[in-house]
């Protein structure tokens, strides 16, 4: 009879012990389930001016523009340092590049042994990879899962580095490969715990390689020149000593490929037979026409002009296709409603503006960049913010919708209660710091930018102080630093930039900022 009794209770208690289980199961899985999953969608010198979400009429981009459309728009995102690694280096550790280390992307390497938001996530349960675009030197640390592209990548059959150290080259175009990657990753992961990606696309990055079916998608349009393409750089001197004009520094076979003679450009010769045919039809006909033209100034400046934009808004339709295919997939696979999606630059790209192409200044087409933000149930379909933020933001804005705390080192600040219509008191002011001082011959500069003015200090290779009102002028054509009318608001903004370099901690520009210079 004990014995009965005791194999009874022992039944009640398994059963007990079995219905508690799946019970806590069932909540783990819940719990899972309601932390939202993340997408990043990094791309690499995108233009919102080239952007229709962004009111372009250049191109049709109706990826980012259904973000855009079932989310939120920001018209005053920004960078802190506009050149690639650095901006990817501000975005994953939540700080300025004087105190993540990766200033420039001549002599920084990343040191990833410091924390990120990726690491916050990974240490509270979630699946984090990091594929394609890299671009940091070193090996990616406290991720679930990476797959990058040895320095910047190959359009045509890209290599990448494994987790295992080995190199695995892939066919295909290389924005379709990263996102066939990114998919597949998707298909194997462990669906019990939430996850955040980062899909790293090297589009659309110098020298605007569009996929092959993309080749001449724009060969019927002429494009205008913006208003200050023959900018004289009158009263600025930084602007005046750059290297970065589509008339002097933009070339005709490295960037716009036409080739004198055998090609010994990576990028073609490791094209594969029918890829290449694809492209010698396409670059041939173009490259015969002209020759026979034989332009020279004004008219081979504009030539030059009509042919980087057809080929940079070709290679962002290759881009902007696989924005639709991820968001397809979140579709097809139900994830479409628990999943955060963000797509940005990591800066913005001149398309002209002051003659230029490339980015780096603090002037507003590279120190913005793109940006839209998917959240369903949470943001409103349809909304525009128009409050700044900054690049720096993106990892405090995940880990709050993530529900990880964010970091007190971290120097940027969540905008999700911006972006959720909640009471926010945003940003007053941005800081900005660029380092490099070698290539394209940008001197070093930082600066402060209200939203209606913006006050910049260049240091290195010129010493000078500049002044926009961007109300009065919004292309930044005319510095008015040093006049009598803008006096008092240039002794404000100049107490500011003081008080933002010390918040952040900027020892360099610290030094600087006190400096007396005419
Ligand atoms: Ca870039």
């Amino acid at each position: 009879m004990l014995t009965l009794l005791n194999k009874n209770e022992i039944k009640m208690k398994m059963k007990r012990i079995f219905f508690t289980s799946i019970f806590m199961m069932g909540c783990l899985v819940l719990k899972a389930q309601q932390r939202p999953n993340i997408i990043l969608i990094l791309s690499d010198d995108h233009a919102y001016q080239t952007i229709g979400a962004y009111g372009s009429t250049l191109m049709p981009t109706p990826g980012i523009d259904r973000i855009a459309k079932e989310g939120v728009l920001f018209k005053k995102a920004y960078v802190t340092n506009s050149i690639c690694g650095p901006s990817r280096a501000v975005i994953l550790t939540g700080k300025y590049s004087h105190k993540n280390g990766f200033r420039d992307n001549e002599n920084s390497r990343f040191n990833g042994a410091q924390n990120s938001f990726i690491k916050e996530l990974t240490r509270a349960g979630y699946l984090t990879a990091w594929i394609g675009k890299w671009h940091l030197e070193t090996m990616p640390q406290g991720f679930s899962y990476w797959q990058i592209f040895p320095g910047q990548g190959s359009y045509y059959n890209p290599d990448f580095i494994m987790m295992d150290s080995s190199r695995k080259r892939f066919e295909g175009y290389s924005a379709n490969v990263v996102e066939d990657e990114a998919e597949a990753w998707l298909n194997k992961r462990d669906t019990t715990k939430p996850f955040c990606l980062v899909i790293g696309q090297k589009n659309t990055h110098r020298t605007w390689f569009p996929d092959t079916c993309d080749l001449g998608r724009f060969d019927d349009k002429t494009f205008p020149l913006p208003a200050n393409f023959y900018d004289n750089y009158n009263n600025r001197k930084a602007a005046a000593v750059q290297d970065m004009t589509i008339a002097k520094t933009m070339i005709l076979d490295y960037d716009l490929k036409m080739y004198e003679g055998e090609i010994k450009i990576g990028t073609i010769t490791r094209m594969n037979p029918a890829q290449r045919a694809k492209f010698d039809a396409y670059y041939q006909s173009i490259y015969k026409d002209f020759k026979k033209q034989n332009l020279t100034g004004k008219a081979l400046t504009e030539w030059k002009y009509q042919r980087y934009m057809k080929d940079y808004l070709a290679t962002a339709a290759s881009l902007d296709r696989n924005i639709e295919r991820t968001l397809n997939y979140l579709d097809k696979h139900g994830l479409a409603q628990n999943t955060i999606v963000i797509y940005m630059s990591d800066q913005g790209f001149y398309m002209g503006e002051h003659g230029w192409f490339d980015k780096r200044f603090m002037y507003e087409e590279s120190f913005r960049t793109p940006m839209v933000m998917r959240y369903p149930g949470h943001i409103a379909p349809g909304s525009i913010d128009s409050n700044m933020v900054m690049n720096v933001d993106v990892g405090p804005t995940l880990l709050q919708a993530a529900g990880v705390p964010i970091p007190n080192d971290m120097q940027g600040q969540s905008f999700l209660s911006q972006v959720l219509n909640k009471k926010y008191k945003g940003r007053k002011a941005l800081y900005y710091h660029y380092y490099e001082n070698g290539e394209h011959l940008v001197s070093p500069h930082f600066g402060i930018s209200t939203g209606r003015y913006k006050l910049i200090r260049f240091y290195k290779r010129v010493n000078s102080w500049e002044l926009y009102d961007l109300q009065a002028d919004p292309h930044e054509m005319n510095n008015v630093y040093g006049q009598k009318k803008y006096q008092r608001i240039q002794k404000k903004l100049r107490k500011q930039l003081k008080k933002v370099i010390e918040k952040y901690e900027d020892k360099e520009a610290l030094k600087i900022v006190y400096e007396n210079i005419h």
